[in-house]
């Protein structure tokens, strides 16, 4: 089980970065990773922190994430050999960090720019271009400072994006549950109730959010954490991801123009949860309260597709025992279902 060390959360955190550091017993070389953009509004003043705390400094500047990407970034590692890795950005740049600093056998630490999902403190990491459209192990963060002052000043639907993969945990612990209790797979009660808790938080708290406090953005980024911690627990991303995640990659791979990760979740979670015949009215409520999609229209895609998703998420990973495969879905269901919860007309 690895969990962080340090967690530090809310306004101006960056400039604790020292601090961390210090109690970290960090020394040495330290290596920066982020795009160019986020590298303008959080990688320089960490870059410049670490150097003031007596750090050698190098800068990797990352673009995509592909397999190709994630060797040379392994490359670098090894021709630099850094003592630790600070990921600076959003997913994919938190993801890069994690895999190759993993690969490598040195520590990351977690500097999120973004809350557009539960990647930023999870052991959990995916990689475009894969033989595996979904999430693979790679290590946890050993710290994660998360400056909300930051995080504000990304684009609102990054947030919707976040609560998305929140609200998400309400069926994801469902399908665990149901895996355990039919197929006899192992089932972290801690783990769940985390995850489940995070849910809840968000749900009653959407106000908050809704109205931009900052309270609202912490409590959505301690939610994000304690999923990222809830898998580590697991040891898998069992308590945060089941048959609305499955949704989701299957619409990633029907549709390539599609929305963002949390934002597709949501709409995976109205579905699976009518399947499970629970209270999927109020989760489609929190998701509209929020702002976020509920309908194939404001995902951006067609009727069609979202129907095709339902029925090929359950083959997309058999091994992973959710509604879907105890269900098995033919066509007629899938369009009923999505007809029924008015995700589609
Ligand atoms: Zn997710």
């Amino acid at each position: 089980m690895q969990l962080p060390r340090e967690v530090i959360v809310g306004k101006g955190t960056l400039k604790r970065v020292p601090e961390v550091v210090k109690r970290l017993g960090i020394k040495g070389k330290a290596l920066v990773m982020s795009d160019q953009q986020c590298y303008e509004l959080a990688g320089r003043i960490v870059s410049k922190l670490l150097e003031e705390s007596g750090l050698d400094v190098d800068f990797l500047l990352v673009k995509t994430m592909t397999t190709k990407d994630v060797l040379a970034f392994e490359n670098q590692i090894k021709e630099l050999k850094p003592q630790i890795l600070f990921g600076v950005g959003g997913g994919t740049i938190i993801d890069s960090a994690k895999v190759s600093s993993g690969s490598q056998n040195i520590p990351f630490i977690s500097i999120p720019t973004t809350v557009s999902h539960d990647g930023i403190a999870s052991p959990l990491a995916s990689i475009k271009g894969s033989d595996k459209p979904y999430s693979i192990m790679a290590q946890a963060p050993l710290a994660i400072i998360a400056d909300t002052e930051v995080i504000a000043q990304a684009p609102w639907r990054f947030v919707i994006s976040g609560c998305g993969d929140i609200i998400s945990k309400f069926t994801a612990v469902k399908d665990w549950k149901l895996a355990h209790l039919e197929n006899g797979e192992y089932y972290g009660g801690y783990a769940a109730s985390l995850a489940l808790m995070s849910a809840k938080l968000v749900t009653e708290n959407a106000e908050l959010i809704v109205y931009r406090q900052d309270e609202g953005l912490r409590i959505l980024l301690e939610a994000l954490i304690s999923c990222g911690v809830a898998m580590s627990i697991a040891g898998s991303s069992r308590p945060c991801s089941g048959s609305e995640h499955l949704f989701s990659h299957a619409l990633d791979i029907i549709n390539s123009n599609h929305a963002m990760h949390g934002e597709q979740c949501g709409v995976g979670t109205i579905l699976t949860a009518y399947l499970y015949r629970t209270n999927w009215q109020r989760i489609k409520g929190t998701l509209k309260q929020i702002g976020a999609p509920t309908t194939a229209a404001e995902l951006g895609v067609k009727d069609s597709d979202i129907v095709k998703a339902l029925e090929l998420a359950a083959k997309i990973r058999p091994e992973r025992y959710t509604i879907l495969h105890r269900l098995n879905l033919g066509t007629e269901v899938c369009e009923k279902t999505a007809k029924a919860t008015g995700v589609i007309n």
